[in-house]
């Protein structure tokens, strides 16, 4: 469940309602403690890394700082909850903003692409409904700072680069400690597994579709 990858690095994987079981993020214990991702909003995730801290000597409110790599539900899910008991600020590429703000506006967009393309009806609503159903595995984020392709994470030892590597999603990033070689790498490298390629609504130079993966 939690995993020490360097002195101050810790692995917390954490549950998802999805056949892919869980996924990880990253407490780093140094100041500004901080958290890579933040898993997806259900009171077992929560548990989890609450759990996971405590047997590291902290509690949730200790986090100081949340990292998220990309605006999937299961990586910045539960991150507002998170914010609200620590005050830890959150930070996000800009090109992600559009789906961490609200996920149900995509709702009608999806219906006419998979109208338009033939889909069955059954297959329409199947979809539909699971947007739905997990819609509450997430909270909006209308309050989060932007990180740039290049920008420094500061630790009191060491320094991170931001890295920008769309294709999983248009702004995911990654974090660098290249004296550590060591790359947080959020959906970007993905083992024995393939990604999902979520569509995307478009949010600029319309009629183009930011296409996943
Ligand atoms: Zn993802």
């Amino acid at each position: 469940m939690i995993h020490q990858v360097l002195d101050n690095i810790y692995k917390i994987e954490l549950p998802i309602p999805f056949p892919l079981k869980t996924m990880n993020v990253y407490f780093i214990d140094e100041a500004p403690r901080t958290l890579v991702d933040a898993g997806i909003k259900t009171e077992a995730s929560f548990d989890t890394l609450k759990k996971g801290l405590e047997t590291i000597g902290y509690g949730l409110d200790s986090i100081e700082r949340i990292l998220i790599t990309h605006g999937h539900i299961d990586h910045y899910g539960q991150a507002k909850r998170l914010s609200s008991l620590s005050d830890a600020p959150i930070y996000i590429h800009s090109k992600e903003y559009g789906r961490i703000r609200s996920i149900i506006h995509s709702l009608g967009y999806l219906k006419s692409i998979l109208m338009r393309n033939g889909a069955p009806e059954a297959l329409v609503n199947g979809a539909i409904q699971f947007i739905e159903s997990v819609h509450n595995m997430a909270d909006p984020l209308e309050e989060a700072f932007f990180l740039n392709d290049g920008e420094a994470i500061s630790f009191k030892s060491m320094t991170w680069k931001t890295l920008l590597l769309p294709g999983h999603s248009p702004g995911l990033i990654c974090f660098h400690w290249p004296e550590k070689k060591i790359l947080f790498a959020g959906d970007h490298l993905l083992k024995e597994i393939t990604p999902n390629p979520v569509l995307n609504v478009p949010e600029y130079r319309w009629p183009f579709r930011y296409p996943s993966l």
